[in-house]
């Protein structure tokens, strides 16, 4: 990693600014190449003192709620488009003040805000999401095309007679996937709802594209953005969170106690369950710097996080040296889905946030406090 993290709190999410800004480099020559508008979803980054740094380069920001959007407006100050697959009455007006763009998840939800939207102070500018029922993902918590989806209007639910007013569509149908899924999903999102394309200003391409992977395919997801962009004369978004801080970030922890039953295991000041939840829900196994697969090194251990939680296993890993108390170690591609994801079961406090940047070396932003606990609850 080339960072000393000697003098890190542990433990800590770590985010090395270099990867970000090479990350944002490679989006940035996607939109100069295609022309089309790239947005940082939030959902998975929402790490704002970065988003200075993020709105270098990002024309802005996506939000699924309303705290989102408000964090977008305040701390990048650029473009924020809005999609929820539903709002509330009560949070519309403050939804609106801060919104560039929002989208609806249904022709209902549409014309229920349709008077409010169009006699709101500024021009915003609305789209429907559709559903086009085609994805090639095969875990349904992360498929929007599963069986029963809320998400979108699919085909036989579009109702043409009442798209005045909009100005877009928004599709969403990916995950983690490189521009060859997008090629064909484009296909089944013409077919179906091309003939509306004609008359829209923007198309939504929405996230998953894993745009900064390094086997991603640029030039297929370019020529895709081209061929809409000017076959329907439509302003091309798309709203990556992933691959906006993708092998950017680190967790760092350290070695509480080693003990034995059955294997070795070592129980660790992070948790599986509280601050890289993924890793029990997608599930996945995180890398480790030094780190191999069970039996690939001498010593193998069960790395266990600090809540009661019987199932807080964040996996088995060997080792070249036994570990001990003390040991230091860095988990890889923290960054995104991790620190907008945790949480404090169990009273256990949050990872501090950190950046490392060349001419400031190692910044702690945030340590958080009993009262950032007690604070949620009442
Ligand atoms: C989750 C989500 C995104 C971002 O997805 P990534 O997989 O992080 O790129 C973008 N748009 C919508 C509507 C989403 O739900």
């Amino acid at each position: 990693m080339g960072i000393d993290i000697s003098s890190l709190p542990s433990p800590s999410y770590l985010v090395d600014e270099r990867l970000l800004v090479r990350n944002l480099e490679v989006l940035n020559s996607v939109q100069e190449r295609s022309g089309a508008k790239i947005l940082l979803a939030q959902k998975g980054f929402s790490m704002h003192s970065m988003y200075p740094l993020v709105g270098k380069y990002l024309h802005g920001v996506t939000s699924s709620s309303l705290f989102e959007a408000r964090l977008g407006y305040e701390k990048m100050g650029k473009e924020v488009h809005v999609y929820a697959p539903a709002y509330m009455d009560r949070e519309f007006d403050e939804i609106m003040s801060y919104s560039d763009h929002i989208v609806f998840n249904s022709f209902d939800q549409w014309n229920r805000f349709k008077d409010r939207v169009q006699n709101a102070p500024k021009k915003i500018s609305c789209g429907i999401r559709v559903n086009p029922e085609y994805s090639e993902l095969e875990i349904p918590l992360y498929d929007p095309c599963y069986n029963f989806s809320r998400m979108g209007v699919t085909l036989p639910n579009f109702r043409p007679e009442e798209l005045e007013g909009i100005d877009g569509l928004h599709f969403h149908t990916m995950c983690e996937q490189n521009s060859d899924t997008l090629e064909r999903t484009l296909k089944v999102v013409e077919e179906k709802f091309g003939e509306y394309l004609h008359g829209m200003k923007w198309l939504n391409f929405g996230g998953g594209h894993h745009i900064t992977r390094p086997d991603y395919d640029l030039d297929t997801l370019v020529r895709c953005i081209v061929y809409m962009k000017e076959k329907y004369d439509l302003e091309i978004y798309l709203e990556p969170g992933e691959a906006v801080a993708l092998n950017t970030g680190y967790l760092v922890a350290t070695v509480l106690d080693v003990m034995h039953n059955g294997m070795d295991i070592a129980i660790l000041d992070t948790s599986a369950e509280c601050h890289m939840p993924d890793v029990l829900a997608m599930p996945y196994r995180p890398g480790i710097i030094g780190a191999g697969e069970p039996g690939e090194h001498p010593y193998t251990y069960r790395l266990g996080g600090m809540t009661c939680l019987a199932g807080d296993v964040i996996g088995d890993y060997s080792f070249k040296e036994p570990l001990k108390y003390g040991d230091k170690l860095v988990f890889l591609d923290m960054a995104h889905y991790s620190m907008v994801k945790n949480h404090m079961f169990n009273g256990v406090n949050l990872p501090a946030i950190a950046s490392y940047n060349e001419e400031e070396g190692i910044k702690v932003i945030r340590e958080f406090q009993f009262e950032d606990f007690s604070g949620r609850l009442s």
